[in-house]
């Protein structure tokens, strides 16, 4: 997980290639900035990928973005959401209301939406539940005192797609040849999209050019091995015929192979910090978790920054177990690992 330093500006809304626009739809605070929302124009009216953080700053720039384009809202489509971040699927209800448009995600992304948003109440027994799972990690009471309790009005719940998305699937972009492809890793049921007569990819949160997508094992699937799947899912959209990579967050750019490799290496390095860790014997999570770098020294994170940490280390732990080098011991809290046994 990295974060910018600083909020990322927001560009301009521009045409990527004929008929096809790039709009950024800002993110109110928060320092990725904005979504690229992208959108190909058919003759049944446009249809997005991804749709923006639910918010009336940012829809007001979705339509403005639209109008530059030459279309209204209303005039949508479809939307193709990458996966159910509310900074990727927030406007989609809003889209749907006002145009009648289809809303497809990946079923397993599609699956997680009910458990999502919901009331303050809710919202504040999951600080405490998040308390409870630093404390499962090792952090000491007086670690986790300062709590960041949520403020402000409750999330809406977004809406459920009506079309699924598979891998290797043609998508309803009428005029264009668009192939959806299943990345899971930042999210279950994460699609990228490619269009190889302009050797494009849609990449949503997936690969992004300067900061890498949070991986934190699911609460849909407690036994997965989400760094293990990202991985695979960098190699798998990793081909040659791609001359340019359109994110969901930042800039466009080229070089996918290099970014890719980049990326790798960036989670390898985690990886063989946490066996050095290791070497000088059984660890906890949350000391694990410490002991990486991050975008910012440990005692300046808050509580929610911790969990994200205690979340990607235990990722990276996990992955470790899968490939036999390190196990959790069994039956102690908190949550402790040691390097495996060697097998003579
Ligand atoms: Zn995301
Ligand atoms: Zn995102």
């Amino acid at each position: 997980m990295e974060v910018p330093r600083s909020a990322i500006p927001t560009p301009p809304t521009e045409q990527v290639l004929p008929g096809l626009w790039s709009i950024p739809v800002p993110i109110p605070n928060n320092p990725l900035g904005h979504t690229n929302v992208y959108a190909f124009e058919t003759d049944r009216g446009p249809v997005l990928i991804d749709a923006g953080w639910d918010d009336d700053t940012s829809w007001n720039s979705l339509v403005d973005g639209m109008a530059l384009a030459g279309y209204r809202v209303d005039d949508c489509y479809g939307v193709l959401v990458t996966h159910m971040h509310p900074d990727h699927h927030g406007l989609s209800a809003r889209i749907h209301a006002a145009s009648g448009s289809w809303i497809a995600m990946h079923p397993k992304d599609a699956a997680m939406i009910p458990k999502m948003g919901g009331s303050d109440h809710a919202r504040s027994d999951f600080v405490d539940e998040v308390a409870a799972m630093l404390l499962d990690a090792g952090a000491s009471e007086d670690e986790i005192v300062v709590r960041t309790r949520p403020s402000g009005k409750s999330r809406p719940r977004m809406i459920e797609p009506d079309r699924e998305l598979s891998d290797g699937q043609r998508v309803d972009v009428p005029g264009w040849r668009v192939d959806a492809v299943w990345t899971p890793g930042h999210s279950p049921g994460h699609t990228c999209f490619r269009v190889p007569d302009h050797a494009l990819l849609l990449a949503g949160d997936h690969i992004l050019p300067t900061i890498t997508p949070h991986i934190a094992i699911s609460r849909a699937d407690r036994h997965g091995d989400p760094l293990g799947d990202f991985i695979a899912s960098l190699h798998k959209v990793n081909q040659p015929d791609v001359a340019w990579v359109l994110p969901a967050h930042e800039h466009r750019f080229e070089h996918l192979d290099h970014r890719v490799r980049e990326i790798v290496a960036h989670h390898e390095a985690h990886l063989e910090s946490l066996l050095t860790e290791l070497s000088s014997g059984p660890k906890t999570l949350w000391d694990l978790a410490k002991s990486l770098a991050w975008n910012r020294p440990w005692g300046e994170l808050d509580q929610m920054m911790h969990r994200a940490a205690v979340n990607e280390t235990a990722a990276h732990l996990r992955h470790l177990v899968r490939r036999e080098r390190i196990a959790r011991i069994k039956g102690l809290k908190p949550i402790t690992f040691e390097l495996a046994q060697q097998t003579p």
